[in-house]
């Protein structure tokens, strides 16, 4: 594929936020229940956990009142059965919680698979697999461990602060707003920090790894270094790569040095708060003091959920850009128009006025107009970057044209639904895949019900016969600790399906170029054989194959320059024949076998 300027990343959408919180909505709906009984249990664990404090303070007043040891004893045991109750309430919420997590998590993968197989295939190709697998891996993987772990975690320590805090408002509201005093500290101290946070160690990641490409490049390259005597160079470049990373650690440290003091100092104000407002309210007759004990603990208390979520803000927030990005799939482009209705009336392929362009670039082909009859065969050859390959990916249907139309029988390529249009049009390239299986599962991809001799008899179409010397034969596992195909092998492996498929149209865009020049004349002779009464467009990087074609199209820069037999571009005596009589005049390998 000739698309190096194309940008290979971020192709792929990014929800928005309104789009994230809708998905997110919806993911807990789709498990509400479970959703519910968490949200229940640690409410009733959080519950559980606010009583200890109160029976606290009314051991303190009880006492102060001069009760007998057997109160005081009950009220001790109370504490301990609640506590206790808190702990396997607040143990069974988690459990609910992560297998809500679970499930949710499991319902994440799904979606992303399906949305992945639903992409057009041009659209995963311009946006580079690179980004999809990431959305796959990292980015689930992330949004994983929020499910499972952080998400459960900052959900049950958001439960408790908020009990907490109504409690402390029930016992004395003037006590409550001490505490809300110290959560506003925290509150802006995280704002500064989660702004500043990102682009920071966004920073100090790439410097890190700045750091680690100098150093390794320096490395790799030592001895072109030393004799081109660059020592001093590689020297100062690995020292600035240094330099940067200190500078982004410190800032990333000063960070850190600002949040945790102010977080730490606002836990604290809200119980000296207390402890001062509630013993002038005590002085004065209007609390008492197992109740400002009680409200101290309860703050005291505080620090702990709030731990809980300032540590899993970060994670949080990364992994709610990995869920932006998991869910942004969904808003890809689709596969172009929804599908035809209209069926072919015949294999009849039209090409009429096309131009096309990547992306709004500049168009690279134009007014092309093109007609490849049924049980053609047409060879398309031009230099490189002709327009060879994006003409044969419009005629496969993978993209549309900008203007014009290419249609089959009547009906454009690209509205066809997938499955009616790969069995009508194939486009086979260079990039073959090997799937982990055998041989036998590799092939029968194309065709799940054919029987061990249709797939041999497609393999020896195709000049496959090295599976011959295999013991195994077609049960010959393939890739890691199996068998492992050369280039060559894979072609003819891809090629095999091709056969078995057995498509009205194919279209191979260099598809032997991976094997030796006698194989790959065998190879499309034999394939020629086999698919005889099909059409067949070659594009073609060997003369011989556009000899041996009905039609020969010359390409360049976007157009096609020459149109007709090879006969007639012989005697025509353009560019096409000055082409075939230097190859010709040579005695290339391919004529000679
Ligand atoms: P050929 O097959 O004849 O070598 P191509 O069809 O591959 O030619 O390319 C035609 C032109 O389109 C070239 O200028 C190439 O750089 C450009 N091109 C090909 N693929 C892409 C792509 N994915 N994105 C942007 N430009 C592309």
């Amino acid at each position: 594929m000739s698309g190096a300027s194309q940008p290979s990343t971020a192709f792929l959408p990014i929800a928005e936020p309104a789009q994230m919180r809708r998905a997110a909505l919806r993911l807990i709906r789709l498990d509400g229940r479970a959703f519910t009984a968490m949200i229940f249990l640690n409410a009733l664990a959080a519950g559980a956990g606010l009583v200890g404090p109160w029976l606290l303070g009314r051991i303190i007043d009880q006492v102060k009142a001069g009760a007998e040891v057997g109160t005081v004893d009950r009220l001790a045991l109370a504490i301990l059965l609640f506590g206790l109750a808190q702990l396997l309430l607040a143990r069974y919420a988690s459990y609910v919680g992560h297998r809500f997590g679970e499930r949710t998590l499991a319902r994440v993968r799904e979606q992303y698979t399906e949305r992945a197989l639903a992409l057009p295939a041009s659209v995963i190709e311009r946006a580079g697999t690179g980004d999809l697998t990431t959305r796959g891996t990292t980015d689930v993987a992330a949004v994983g461990a929020t499910l499972r772990d952080s998400g459960p975690d900052v959900l049950i320590a958001g439960v408790q602060a908020l009990f907490i805090l109504g409690t402390v408002f029930t016992l004395d509201p003037l006590l409550g707003a001490c505490g809300v005093l110290g959560l506003l500290g925290i509150w802006f101290a995280v704002r500064w920090y989660l702004h500043r946070a990102l682009p920071a160690y966004l920073a100090e990641g790439a410097a890190n790894s700045a750091l680690a490409e100098q150093l390794a490049a320096t490395t790799a390259g030592a001895r072109t270094v030393e004799a081109l005597g660059l020592q001093q160079r590689r020297v100062e470049a690995c020292q600035e790569a240094v330099e940067r990373c200190r500078r982004a650690r410190t800032r990333t440290l000063f960070l850190r040095s600002v949040l945790f003091p102010v977080v730490d100092v606002s836990y604290v104000i809200p119980v000296a708060g207390v402890l001062l407002v509630g013993g002038v309210l005590h002085e004065h007759g209007g609390m008492s003091l197992g109740a400002v004990i009680a409200s101290a603990l309860y703050l005291r208390q505080l620090s702990q959920p709030l731990d809980v979520i300032l540590q899993r803000v970060e994670q949080l927030q990364s992994s709610g850009a990995s869920f932006a990005r998991i869910e942004g799939l969904g808003l890809a482009p689709q596969a172009g128009p929804a599908a035809s209705p209209l069926i072919p009336r015949d294999d009849r392929l039209d090409v009429s006025n096309v131009c096309y362009a990547y992306d709004g670039a500049d168009d690279v082909l134009r007014d092309v107009d093109l007609t490849v009859r049924p049980g053609e065969r047409l060879a398309i050859v031009g230099p490189s970057g002709a327009g060879k390959t994006t003409l044969g990916r419009l005629l496969a249907g993978i993209d549309t044209p900008r203007t014009g139309s290419v249609t089959v029988g009547g009906v454009p390529v690209a509205g066809l639904d997938p499955d009616q249009l790969r069995q009508r049009i194939v486009l086979v390239t260079q990039e073959h895949h090997v799937f982990l299986g055998t041989i036998r599962d590799n092939v029968q991809i194309a065709a799940p019900s054919a029987a061990d001799a249709e797939l041999c008899a497609a393999l020896a179409a195709v000049g496959a016969d090295w599976i011959d010397d295999l013991p195994d034969g077609l049960d010959t596992e393939l890739g890691q600790g199996g068998y492992r195909p050369d280039g060559a092998q894979a072609q003819q492996l891809a090629l095999a399906r091709v056969v078995l498929a057995d498509p009205h149209t194919l279209i191979l865009d260099e598809a032997t170029a991976l094997l030796d020049p006698g194989t790959a004349r065998h190879t499309e002779r034999a394939l020629a054989a086999v698919l005889s009464g099909r059409t067949v467009v070659a594009i073609a990087h060997r003369l011989q194959t556009a000899h041996d074609a009905d039609r020969v199209a010359v390409m360049q820069d976007g157009r096609i320059t020459e149109l007709g037999s090879h006969d007639d571009l012989v005697t025509a005596d353009r560019a096409y024949a000055a082409l075939w009589r230097s190859w010709h005049g040579e005695p290339p390998a391919a004529t000679s076998r």
